[in-house]
């Protein structure tokens, strides 16, 4: 995540909470934990990655960064 957007701080925080609510499901006997940490990461790398590419469309356009590998 480049600081080119300011929120990878709020997306942290994102995970943190929802890993929480899936750690929750688990205690609660509604999933396992391998089924937990799966679906949650399977739901991070596409929220959070959205936000990694467009922080650096950014980053490209006003801050000269490097573009993304393809
Ligand atoms: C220069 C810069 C400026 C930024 N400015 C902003 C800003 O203004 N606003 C904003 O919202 N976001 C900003 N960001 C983005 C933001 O800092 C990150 O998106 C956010 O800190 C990610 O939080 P995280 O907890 O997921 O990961 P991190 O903050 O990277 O924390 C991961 C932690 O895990 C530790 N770790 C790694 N591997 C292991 C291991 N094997 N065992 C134990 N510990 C391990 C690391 O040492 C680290 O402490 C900036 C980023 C950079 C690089």
């Amino acid at each position: 995540m480049t600081p080119t957007l300011g929120r990878g701080a709020n997306i942290a925080m994102r995970d943190g909470a929802l890993l929480g609510r899936a750690l929750k499901k688990v205690a609660d006997g509604h999933l396992t934990l391998a089924d937990a940490l799966a679906a949650h990461e399977r739901d991070m790398l596409a929220y959070g990655f959205s936000v990694v590419r467009e922080a650096a469309r950014v980053g490209e356009r006003r801050m000269a960064q490097n573009p993304l590998p393809r």
